[in-house]
């Protein structure tokens, strides 16, 4: 196995000078050297053939025993020395201090094509970061990452991508309901892939230790690598940076809001500087249309990082990385600025992400009210969203009487749906019919369209817990099998078509099918 080895972040910015691996707080640093714990008896479950080839790797090295060893942190690949990174962090809303990589730890970097990609360990065992923790992790949310951040790839939502899921040998001690029932699980390692993991924690680290030296080599760093084309270091280009950064944190959660997808735990040290989608914990994909769903158990009381809420976190996180990066301007508009157009971009972006979702593609200034009238449609009784958005795709103009028969298999409980309500929806796709003769598609172009937005797969939490259940008896064909259905989400493929189907009653409350804790 042979890899385009190109470090610059462990080489380039200064490292922690103590060499032990000793939980402690890192001063005027930006990582620790640390090498992976060698698992007992590492198994490899699955791996991204798209990912692996991307890096510039084939089918014969990942059945190498050096992708073995290398992705379990069995052996340290040759020249490169790993390390954790520091950083710090908004938890729930509140300043959490130093966090850091507690359980992930980076190998090296690779550049193939052209490209830089970073690769790490997550549950490769402890760091200094790892604070309370074990820095391991176990089967069930490594397969949730693996699976879920390839999956989003596929859908097209910027995020962080998983080269290899592995089980690790090893036992490991987790109370998954926090309920005093500590059990042993099956411990597991996944090797995340993004072109860098430097997060907004990074420089809230420095700026709130006033180690403006650091913040300043980290922000020139990632313009260096990752901004090149907003020019040299100035005042000028870091708030241009900042304003990439905020473009992109916006895209990223319009596409969250468009397939349904909750993050769960949008702490500022879980935002990546490149906008991607990054830490999959205890994340979750809209079942019934909920503004107000979380997936989070850790946050049920106050559901801040409810579906709703995310374009507005997105902000509130933006708000903190200004905090930290206004030492490098020391003016306080040029940033208020950025934050404002945030706002005002986040109106236009996601009217227009809706207006795609409804398959149009002329603007009427009108539209803002038939989304808002939809929205309460679906909010009338429980409704798939994916479903829903699926079939409204096979609307026909004229048909306004057949419309909610057409997307019916959406309703979970069809004794739900009143009279009061049938009502409500024939007033809408009323509505609807009439906006559509305003567009210039047939029926066939605009199902076309909407289908490249509305994803017909997605991974159901119950999906991924019936992968889970069966690999950890061993059996590995439900990961293979996600794995392949998600490649294609937008496709039709028939053979799959037992997944476009409402999660099932017995997920409803079942533990890891509707709300996860964050323990993993
Ligand atoms: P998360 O909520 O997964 O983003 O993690 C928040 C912080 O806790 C990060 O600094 C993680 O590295 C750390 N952390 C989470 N789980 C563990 C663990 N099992 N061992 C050590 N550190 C952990
Ligand atoms: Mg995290």
């Amino acid at each position: 196995m042979k890899l385009s080895i190109n470090d610059t972040f462990n080489k380039e910015l200064p490292s922690d000078s103590n060499m032990e691996n000793s939980r402690r707080k890192v001063f005027e640093a930006m990582y620790s050297f640390v090498v992976p714990k060698v698992p007992t008896k590492p198994e490899l479950l699955h791996a991204s053939s798209e990912m692996a080839h991307t890096i510039g790797l084939d089918e014969n090295d990942i059945k190498s025993k050096a992708f073995l060893n290398i992705f379990s942190g069995t052996e340290v690949y040759a020249n490169t020395k790993p390390f954790a990174m520091a950083y710090a962090g908004h938890q729930f809303g509140n300043w959490a201090g130093q966090l850091g990589d507690g359980r992930a730890i980076n190998l090296f970097e690779v550049m193939h094509n052209g490209q830089r990609w970073a690769l790490q360990l997550k549950g490769a065992g402890e760091t200094p970061y790892s604070r309370q923790g074990d820095g391991l992790a176990v089967l069930r949310s490594s397969i949730r990452e693996y699976l879920c951040s390839e999956a989003m790839f596929h859908l097209g939502v910027p995020t962080t991508r998983a080269l290899s899921l592995m089980t690790s040998g090893d036992q490991v001690l987790r109370d998954m309901l926090y309920d005093g029932n500590a059990a042993y699980e099956t411990g597991a390692i996944v090797c995340r892939v993004a072109p860098t993991f430097i997060r907004f924690g990074n420089f809230e680290l420095f700026a709130a230790r006033q180690d403006f030296q650091n913040l300043k080599k980290l922000a020139d760093y990632t313009l260096k690598y990752f901004y090149p084309e907003l020019g040299e270091p100035s005042k000028d280009t870091y708030i241009k940076l900042f304003e990439e950064v905020a473009n992109r944190t916006l895209e990223m959660i319009i596409h969250w809001q468009r397939v349904g997808f909750v993050h769960g735990v949008m702490n500022t040290d879980n935002m990546s500087v490149l906008g991607l989608t990054i830490d999959y914990g205890p994340y979750g994909w809209l079942e019934g249309f909920d503004f107000g769903w979380t997936p989070n158990t850790t946050d049920r009381q106050n559901k801040r990082y409810r579906y709703g809420n995310q374009p507005n976190i997105g902000l509130w996180n933006l708000l903190q990385l200004a905090n930290a990066l206004y030492p490098l301007l020391e003016e306080a508009e040029p940033f208020e600025k950025v934050l404002n157009q945030y706002q005002t971009d986040f109106e236009s972006k996601s009217l227009a992400m809706m207006r795609s979702k409804l398959g149009l593609m002329v603007e009427d200034t009108n539209d803002i009210h038939l989304i808002k009238d939809l929205e309460d449609c679906l909010l009338l009784s429980e409704t798939d969203m994916t479903i829903f958005f699926r079939l409204l795709s096979n609307y026909k103009i004229g048909d306004v009487d057949s419309g909610l028969k057409l997307v019916e298999e959406a309703f979970y409980s069809s004794e739900e749906i009143s009279d009061a309500i049938e009502e409500q929806w024939k007033v809408w796709f009323s509505s609807y019919d009439q906006r559509l003769r305003k567009e210039e598609l047939t029926d066939n172009e605009r199902k076309t369209q909407m289908n490249l937005v509305n994803p017909k797969y997605v991974l159901r939490n119950y999906m991924a817990q019936l992968a889970i259940d069966k690999a950890e008896d061993g059996d590995n064909s439900l990961i293979e099998e996600l794995f392949e259905l998600l490649k294609k989400p937008y496709d039709e493929q028939p053979k799959y078509k037992k997944w476009f189907a409402k999660r099932p009653e017995w997920a409803r409350h079942k533990v890891g099918c509707s709300m996860l804790s964050c323990s993993s």
